[in-house]
Parts: structure tokens; C-alpha cells; sequence
């Protein structure tokens, strides 16, 4: 397994960071992709991928909540650092309006010039896409990104197949597991070997440790649904989905 969005260096893991990472490992978790928001986490995030080499990597982008604290010269901080060999994506990017934010044109232009920065450095991008679909999907389209994971996937299946249809993946994390979840009917509806795992640690922990600390070895709960929701043994999920995320991140 792949764990392809994680933010490991948030202050719930600095107590016992190593254990979490063997944890993962003697579960099966070959690799873990740790994303930024900002420059300071980008740093932290090669930090990282540094202290666990061939284990963790990193993602560095201007998370959508963060472009308005983000200066030029963290920008372009960002752009000269993609193409340092630890830096397997751009990510995480995207638009949020959540909670009714009103900086959408400040958030589509950090947005698209970290769409260009990955045309350029030929680097996958990782999605986030929260309450903001539709224009995230035209933005991605016209800037023709075709590499990439929509992360935390939220939408529908007609959204979803519209995001295959570009050449992206989907990911799905421990929301997927939650009661009364309609994501396991759009999940139903998508080809295995599109689909990319995720936790989203220290967030979204799966049932049954959701409300708990999520760490990359959950990532398991996520295969095991799939493996439910496709009725396929888990093993098969686990190769089809790592050589996916091979192909989006790890292909060269
Ligand atoms: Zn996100
Ligand atoms: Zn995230």
C-alpha cells in the first residue's frame, strides 16, 4: 500500500513519529507521500522525506485556506524548490469555499500558477477540491493537467468520471468507512486501478478509530473497504491501487 496524502509533520506526530512510520511499514505501508499547505510545511515535509528516505516523500504547494498568508517569495520558494528529487508532487492545491470564503480569486491564482509550476517541473499535482468542484475541475482541465489524484474525493460519480475522463485518479480516505457515507456508491462505480489510497493523517481517521489520531497504518481500513465495496480480497486492492499511485507519483 501507498498512503498518498498524509501531513506528518503536524504536532500530534513530533512525540513519536518513528513508531508511526514502523507501524505503517509492518502493516504494508511501503511509501507515504507527506503534503504541504504553505512554505513552512513544504520544509518540513523535505525535512521528512531527508529523515526517512525511500519511505516518505513530499508534495509542496500553497494549500487553497492558506494563499492569503502566502508572499511572493514563498511562491516562488515553492516553484525553485519542485525540482529537488524528494518532491514526488505538487499538493496539495486546489479551491475551498467550505465556510463561505470570499478570497476565490486570490485562491484561482495561487491555484493556477501551481497547475504551471507542475506542467513545467513535469510533476503530478495532488487536488483538493472541497465545495469547490466544479470551477477546480474547469481550472484543471484548462490548464491541461492530465497527472494527478483528486484527493479526498467528495463529489458524485458523474463528477468522479468526469475527473477519469482528464486522466486524473481519485482518492478516497477514512470518510469513505463513515456511516451513512454516499461514498462507497460512487466508489462502487469507479475502476480499482484509478483509484489512489489515502489517510489524510492526522484527519479523517477511519471507522473504527475515527474521532481518534489518524496515522498513515489506517490507510489499511480504506483498502479493506474498497475491497468490500468491489468485492475483491484485499490483496488484490493493495497491488492494483500501489501500482496506480507508482504510476502517478513514482513512474520518473
Ligand atoms: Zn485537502
Ligand atoms: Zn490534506
Amino acid at each position: 500500500m501507498i498512503d498518498t496524502h498524509t501531513h506528518l509533520y503536524y504536532p500530534e506526530f513530533a512525540a513519536d513519529l518513528n513508531e508511526v512510520i514502523a507501524r505503517a511499514q509492518a502493516a504494508g505501508v511501503e511509501k507515504i507521500i507527506t503534503a504541504a499547505v504553505d512554505r513552512a510545511t513544504a520544509e518540513q515535509c523535505l525535512a521528512l522525506a531527508t529523515r526517512y528516505p525511500g519511505v516518505v516523500y513530499a508534495a509542496a504547494g500553497v494549500h487553497p485556506s492558506d494563499v492569503s498568508r502566502a508572499s511572493e517569495d514563498d511562491l516562488l520558494w515553492i516553484e525553485a524548490v519542485a525540482g529537488d528529487p524528494a518532491v514526488v508532487a505538487v499538493g496539495e492545491i486546489g479551491l475551498d469555499v467550505y465556510r463561505g470564503e470570499t478570497n476565490l480569486v486570490e485562491q484561482e491564482a495561487v491555484f493556477e500558477r501551481m497547475l504551471e509550476l507542475a506542467r513545467r517541473a513535469g510533476l503530478p499535482v495532488i487536488i483538493h477540491h472541497r465545495a469547490a468542484g466544479t470551477r477546480t475541475l474547469e481550472i484543471v482541465k484548462a490548464h491541461g493537467i492530465t497527472r494527478g489524484v483528486f484527493h479526498c474525493f467528495s463529489e458524485d460519480a458523474e463528477y468522479a468520471k468526469r475527473v477519469l475522463d482528464q486522466g486524473l485518479c481519485i482518492s478516497f480516505t477514512g470518510n469513505i468507512t463513515y456511516k451513512n457515507s454516499r461514498l462507497p456508491e460512487v466508489a462502487r462505480t469507479l475502476p480499482l486501478d484509478r483509484l489512489l489510497l489515502e489517510t489524510d493523517a492526522p484527519f479523517m481517521a477511519p471507522v473504527p478509530y475515527r474521532g481518534k489520531r489518524c496515522e498513515p497504518v489506517h490507510v489499511r481500513e480504506v483498502a479493506l473497504k474498497l475491497a468490500e465495496i468491489h468485492s475483491v480480497p484485499f490483496d488484490e486492492v493493495d497491488h492494483v491501487t500501489t501500482a496506480a499511485a507508482h504510476g502517478v507519483f513514482f513512474a520518473g
